[in-house]
């Protein structure tokens, strides 16, 4: 399976930004093996999609719940779709702590973007303190079970995102062992809930992807990609972490 690598732009980015990182994905986009998606804050979402002409998706960062309505500085599944976003990011775990955004709404969310046609990234991951008591695994699955509808894996499907806490945006990221065990687990129980389509969900490894640590992440057994904060917002970070993954699926992981 090809794997696919996502920047999540966070709250940064202007014109000038989609002025100078677009050529330059569209001008290796081709030739990689990987898939690319950039998620923008979603007042830049048109004119970078408008930049990357459908060659390189684009993505939201979040999302209501409901179509439409009194909701006063949120914005709707179709709306993204029809600023040119074919994905969501949904359940990052900033928007958790920042917005207090509980399963039962991520869920909610997932349900609202796949209606109006979106793929959703949904972010799994466990803080420190969870890994530290040796819980890890027991809050990411049950993130993950009560997350997901009964549907994920229909059209048009969705993605995970294990993002350790943690290691997002602190430079630290955890051992190969343990993504590739976290991995593993978030496998079996996708298997285990949606059977065969399980099989076929893409897990994206987040959390401190750098150029430096990419090939080692990315070549993880059932690690299918990965989703990039703060390199993805330099172009050369960002195709290097894509080249490393051009190896990785060479080597028939994810
Ligand atoms: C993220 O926020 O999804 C992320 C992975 O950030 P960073 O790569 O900066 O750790």
């Amino acid at each position: 399976m090809r794997q696919i690598i996502i920047g999540n732009w966070k709250m940064n980015g202007s014109n000038a930004l989609v002025a100078e990182i677009a050529p330059a994905v569209l001008a290796e986009a081709a030739q990689l093996a990987a898939d690319l998606v950039l998620c923008p804050p979603a007042t830049l979402i048109a004119p970078l999609a408008v930049a990357l002409a459908g060659q390189v998706k684009v993505g939201g960062q979040d999302c209501h719940a409901q179509e439409a309505g009194a909701h006063t500085g949120d914005i709707a599944a179709g709306m993204l779709r029809e600023a040119g976003a074919s994905y969501v990011i949904l359940g990052h775990s900033e928007r958790r702590a920042d917005h207090g955004e509980t399963d039962a709404e991520v869920r909610a969310k997932i349900e609202a973007a796949r209606a109006a046609g979106l793929t959703p990234i949904v972010c799994v991951g466990e803080d420190e303190a969870a890994r530290a008591e040796g819980a890890a695994e027991t809050v990411v699955l049950g993130q993950l079970a009560r997350s997901l509808p009964e549907d994920f894996v229909a059209p048009p499907g969705g993605l995970v995102a294990y993002e350790p806490v943690w290691a997002i945006g602190s430079g630290r990221t955890p051992t190969a062992g343990d993504i590739a065990a976290m991995h593993g687990a978030i496998r079996a129980a996708l298997r285990a809930r949606f059977g065969a389509g399980g099989a076929r969900v893409a897990i994206l490894y987040g959390g401190s992807v750098k150029p430096a640590n990419a090939a080692r992440v990315l070549a993880l057994p059932e690690v299918g990609g990965a989703l990039v904060g703060g390199a993805s917002l330099i172009a050369g970070d960002f195709l290097a972490i894509a080249r490393a993954a051009t190896l990785g699926s060479a080597a028939g992981t994810g």
